[in-house]
């Protein structure tokens, strides 16, 4: 057998399997002719201070202790989100790929196990720049791996990384982040079409500017109000939604993050819409409830 790329990522997509790890999509939605299938690319591996920084940390761990997060490092799972209707078949984020972390990249395993070739993509759209979205879609030979996609990502969020400025603004814990963005948006060229907020990316797309994460992230609503298709806007299914205002230290700009988060999840509970979220678990689809204090995450799975 001639061994190719495709036959190497079949391989390591039936070694997961064999190690029980989860290697094909976990949660499907379908929303009339739409079907949604969240898709894992792993993990990612991060310490504590990560989700608690300069939180009240007593509130913020007895928060996590019910969540399950014990003191220490927590793992949230990576969920791209893959729209299929028709001909077009969407992929929101392209995963890590192979260089950011070992326990992510796993993206073109999953596919695989779905019977998908990164040649079937259609349309490849971007939340945002950071390494655990943006990185996987380009190659190991520094080629696009989508190639036959048309990729999306918010005009704010491209000009961002692209900005010779970033560098010296961003801070040095995300230091690496911006070499990263931007040679790989510097790698798609042309591929890259920008998008502003409310502009129909497809016909049952819409983007939607939420940012705070960084400064042009952008979620995406599908159909009128069917899901949205939220990215790091909503991070994690426990800080995020019970005490939804604090400003969370993974988020770039931690109060402009809160302000955009307390008004989706207040929206998606107002109607009644699903949530898909990249690091929220059970294959990241489910529903917003409201608390008495804040909200909870109401998993599909
Ligand atoms: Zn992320």
């Amino acid at each position: 057998m001639r061994i190719t790329r495709r036959t190497m990522l079949q391989g390591a997509a039936g070694v997961a399997a064999m190690f029980g790890q989860r290697a094909s999509a976990v949660t499907e939605m379908d929303l009339g002719d739409i079907r949604i299938t969240t898709v894992s690319d792993g993990y990612l591996s991060l310490p504590e201070s990560f989700l608690i920084g300069d939180l009240p940390r007593d509130e913020a761990r007895a928060i996590l202790d019910e969540a399950g997060i014990a003191p220490g490092g927590f793992a949230p799972p990576c969920n791209v989100t893959l729209l299929r209707k028709g001909t077009q078949t969407v992929l929101f984020d392209a995963g890590a790929g192979p260089s950011f972390m070992q326990s992510a990249g796993r993206l073109p395993g999953t596919l695989a196990a779905l019977d998908l070739s990164p040649e079937d993509i259609t349309h490849v759209i971007f939340t945002h720049g950071h390494p655990d979205h943006l990185w996987g879609v380009i190659d190991d030979f520094d080629e696009p791996l989508f190639a036959n996609a048309r990729h999306f990502i918010g005009r704010v969020e491209r000009d961002y990384w692209m900005d010779p400025r970033t560098p010296d603004t961003i801070g040095a814990a995300r230091q690496s982040f911006v070499a990263g963005a931007a040679r790989r948006i510097a790698l798609l060229g042309d591929r890259l079409e920008t998008a502003e907020d409310g502009d129909m990316i497809l016909e049952d797309v819409m983007a939607r500017m939420s940012a705070g994460h960084t400064p042009g992230h952008m979620s995406f609503e599908i159909g009128e109000g069917r899901a949205l298709v939220a990215g790091d806007a909503i991070g994690n299914a426990h800080l995020a939604f019970a005490r939804p205002g604090w400003p969370m230290p993974a988020d770039q700009d931690p109060e402009l993050a809160a302000r955009t988060r307390e008004a989706l999840l207040e929206e998606l509970a107002e109607r009644g819409m699903p949530l898909i979220g990249f690091h929220l678990p059970g294959g990241g689809i489910g529903e917003v409830a409201r608390t008495g204090e804040g909200y909870l995450y109401v998993p599909r799975a």
